[in-house]
């Protein structure tokens, strides 16, 4: 949008449709998306994983016009702003930190709550509260409180820690992902032109300038397109650094194995994969209003009206625990109000809510094995073991949360205790899986170290960009969408002003 409207000519290649169905625009409508086939997200098997009993993990990410935003869960937190001090690296020819980043996130933010110094109240992206809570959300946020987490109004503006409702990028009852943001207003702008349903194969390089890209259309056409200024690559985390590879971006000796001939030798590509691995637990009620019944009837309300259950988060509240040594945000719970079976689907007929544990400041790190169109995913989840113990006590102070919340069917059972050290964490390692955030296999920093400088170039190559989560040099401990428009507005801004 920055660059259309800034009187630029852009060439929009995606993969996936652009349709834009009622599941995607309704925000509780892909309720039970994940389980089923569906044609705005892929699922990627990932690498059996050592530290997970052996076993492969779904690696979901969305596809067609707004990406993984189209079928998020909607929830808008920008982590906590010693991170971003962290991508700030001596060296780097851009300042990173979260003082610089701040201007960012607010000129694509449009929030009416928190402190107006730290809220965009003017920008595309309108932000609104969950209110109208119901007895099970207000309760887990009470009791929060009384294990000693406290109680937070706006986790953007007063820090992470404790318990309260998250901003969420919906607006009138409907999803404000990327393309209802940034790209529906310029869709019909004689400056831009979209290709969908096209998988861009291969970035067309003379020497070391890009030049354009080739594509595959779902009709069998390929073409070349070609640019006069920037290639930017914004395929996330999983595609980008495949796309450099098929390029003959990336490490030598393993561009040789795929018979992909070597344009630049860039070892760190697809280096440094970081993902948040979460654990649920399930916990079963006596008579909350949980969301476990068809909803077919609240599908009218949401057609009719833009009323009723249709128009929620999935996750409207949530809660952040600290570190033992005050470290920021190194837990964050998310408060589903239905039970899930593993493959995501809901467990219908069984009154209940599930609270997840996530992982935000992970140790673990990860990478990526290309093949010739081809990718092998090792997260390496639970590979360090600060993050078993992490993980472990955060299973414990949630477990203490359950206990005191009023409607929980205390009969059934509160899941993992009295349970030992030892059989906690086989749970841990049996059920624990991805939360989609995979970052930093394009990563950001210094040349022979890093795939892109700080203005987002990759290193060694001219007029070529990355540009999505594949950049962040640290995973930011939450949520990641709030951080991936961050960096695009940076992103445009240098485009325009360099
Ligand atoms: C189920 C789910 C729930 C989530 N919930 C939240 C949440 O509540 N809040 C939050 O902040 N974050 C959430 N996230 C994470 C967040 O959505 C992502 O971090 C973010 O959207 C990543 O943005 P990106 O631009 O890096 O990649 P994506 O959004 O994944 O975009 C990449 C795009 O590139 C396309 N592409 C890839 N390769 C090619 C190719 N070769 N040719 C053409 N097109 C290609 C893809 O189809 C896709 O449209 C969730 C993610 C998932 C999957």
């Amino acid at each position: 949008m920055r660059l259309v409207e800034a009187g630029h000519t852009v060439v929009l290649v995606e993969q996936g449709p652009a349709e834009r169905s009622e599941t995607i625009r309704m925000p509780l409508g892909l309720r039970s998306g994940l389980a089923r086939p569906h044609t705005r997200y892929k699922s990627l098997s990932s690498a059996r994983q050592v530290h997970l009993a052996g076993r492969a993990v779904d690696l979901h990410h969305g596809i067609g016009l707004g990406g993984s935003a189209a079928i998020n869960a909607m929830i808008h937190t920008r982590g906590s702003p010693d991170i971003y001090d962290r991508w700030n690296m001596p060296g780097v020819n851009t300042d990173w930190s979260y003082q610089a980043c701040l201007p960012f996130f607010r000129k694509y933010e449009r929030a009416a709550h928190g402190a107006s110094e730290c809220r965009g109240r003017d920008g595309p992206l309108h932000l609104t509260q969950s209110a109208n809570l119901e007895s099970c959300e207000r309760d887990f946020i009470n009791c929060c409180g009384l294990v000693g987490l406290g109680e937070n109004s706006d986790f953007n503006t007063y820090g992470l820690l404790g318990a309260g409702a998250f901003d969420v990028s919906i607006y009138k009852g409907v999803r404000q992902d990327t393309y209802e943001t940034f790209l529906q207003a310029i869709m019909h702008s004689n400056l831009l032109t979209t290709f969908t349903g096209s998988v861009a194969t291969r970035i067309l390089l003379d020497g070391k300038r890009a030049r354009g890209i080739a594509l595959s259309r779902d009709n069998g056409d390929e073409i070349e397109i070609g640019c006069r200024r920037d290639v930017i690559v914004c395929a996330g985390a999983l595609g980008s650094p495949q796309l450099l590879f098929n390029s003959g971006i990336g490490d030598g000796a393993a561009l040789q194995l795929a018979g992909i001939d070597c344009n630049l030798h860039l070892p760190t590509v697809g280096k440094n994969l970081q993902d948040h691995v979460e654990f649920h637990i399930p916990v079963k009620t006596v008579r909350s209003k949980s969301l476990n019944f068809s909803m077919a009837a609240a599908r009218w309300g949401w057609r009719l009206l833009r009323r009723g259950k249709m128009i929620n988060a999935p996750v409207r509240v949530g809660a952040f625990l600290g570190g033992e040594n005050a470290e920021l945000g190194l837990i964050q719970y998310h408060f589903y109000r239905w039970l899930l079976r593993d493959d995501w689907a809901p467990d219908y007929g069984t009154p209940g809510f599930q609270i997840s544990v996530g992982l935000v400041r992970p140790k673990s790190r990860g990478s990526l094995e290309f093949r010739k169109n081809d990718l092998v995913a090792n997260p390496s989840y639970l590979s360090h073991d600060d993050d078993v113990a992490a993980m472990v006590r955060g299973i414990r102070v949630l477990r203490s949360v359950i206990n005191r919340m009023v409607d929980v069917d205390k009969t059934a059972g509160i899941p993992f205790e009295p349970v030992g050290e030892q059989e906690l964490v086989s749970h841990l390692r049996a059920k624990s899986t991805s939360s989609f955030h995979y970052s930093g296999t394009c990563v950001m920093g210094l040349a022979g170290s890093s795939v892109v400088d700080g203005t987002l170039m990759v290193h060694g190559v001219t007029g070529l960009r990355v540009v999505d989560a594949s950049v962040f040099p640290v995973l930011p401990n939450t949520n990641t969408g709030a951080s991936v428009c961050m960096v695009a507005e940076k992103a445009c801004w240098h485009i325009l002003n360099t």
